[in-house]
């Protein structure tokens, strides 16, 4: 809780002028608001963009969109930790008399100061084909119907807003692994389990079956800990490493 006797907020941002930049860390102190969260920090920054020691420097660059954890896109590094700017409250980081850190993501290439490039996901995705393939030039009509049991199994995974926090926090995704990440498998699950997306199931296992497939998850289960979403990962994980065996098997015998 935010100390009554404290005025301002001190932040400490990373930051870094380009992809391969080096990187520096300068501290700001701004008014202190009840309520604010970090996305309003940056935006208090980037209205008067002066150092704690007066000097005048660029506006920090960070990405943000919804400011409702829905878009996905502010995840960063606060007080060293992997969570979305739009819902940590500087009430809950500080009292005000130590210094709040922001950084960029470890994982994923910086493209400037707080923002970095998470496309390896949208990659990932694309390869395990994460949609329900449907013809959209002509009305097809209403889908097969789901049981409502399956429905609300599913729900929970569609709640996925593309963070990559699952990512950042997981020690298989990392340099030295192709691992695709927690984010792409419930994906799968959430897919394969669709009446009309079931069609694509082997190919989407086939392609978990491999190199970086789900085979490599250590089940260190910080994913599930760290989602903000609180979907079920280690779950979902579980039953497409499953269902990735049977599919080999299967392979194995109409060769
Ligand atoms: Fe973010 Fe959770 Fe989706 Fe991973 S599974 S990208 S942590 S919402």
């Amino acid at each position: 809780m935010f100390s009554n006797h404290a005025k301002t907020i001190k932040v400490e941002i990373k930051r870094q002028s380009g992809p391969d930049g080096s990187s520096t860390v300068e501290k700001f102190e701004i008014p202190y608001r009840p309520n604010m969260n970090i996305t309003s920090v940056l935006g208090e920054i980037a209205c008067n963009p002066i150092t704690a020691d007066g000097t005048a420097t660029a506006p920090i660059t960070y990405d943000a969109n919804c400011l409702e954890e829905i878009c996905g896109s502010c995840a960063m590094l606060i007080n060293g930790k992997a969570r979305m700017a739009c819902s940590a409250l500087v009430d809950k980081l500080t009292d005000g008399s130590e210094p709040i850190t922001l950084a960029p993501l470890s994982k994923f290439p910086v493209v400037r100061d707080l923002s970095v490039d998470r496309s390896v996901l949208f990659k990932n995705l694309k390869a395990v084909k994460a949609w329900v393939p449907i013809d959209g030039t002509y009305d097809l009509g209403s889908g097969p119907r789901q049981f409502p049991q399956l429905q609300e199994e599913l729900y929970p995974l569609s709640n996925c807003i593309s963070c990559t926090i699952c990512m950042e926090v997981c020690p298989q995704f990392n340099d030295s692994t192709n691992f695709v990440g927690a984010a792409t498998i419930a994906q799968v699950k959430l897919f394969n389990n669709n009446p009309t997306g079931a069609v694509l199931k082997a190919e989407r296992l086939r392609a978990l079956a491999g190199d970086g497939g789900v085979q490599e998850c250590g089940f260190a289960q910080n994913c599930v800990e760290a989602c903000p979403k609180q979907l079920p990962l280690t779950e979902a994980i579980s039953d497409v490493s499953r269902d990735v065996l049977l599919q080999q098997v299967k392979d194995f015998f109409v060769r």
